[in-house]
């Protein structure tokens, strides 16, 4: 499990599909409350 954002292993992660394309997205705790961008690897999506 690998955080998207930070590309940190983490146990404590969150995940959601991207918004565009539905790929599994996957981030940690505190990535997520400090919105740090993330990028879909399959098609590119960049988002909050
Ligand atoms: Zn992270
Ligand atoms: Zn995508």
């Amino acid at each position: 499990m690998k955080c998207i954002s930070c590309e940190k292993e983490t146990s404590e992660s969150v995940q959601f599909p991207c918004p565009k394309c539905g790929e599994k997205i996957l981030r940690c705790k505190r990535c997520r409350s400090l919105s740090l961008e993330y990028k879909c690897p399959k098609c590119g999506y960049k988002g909050p």
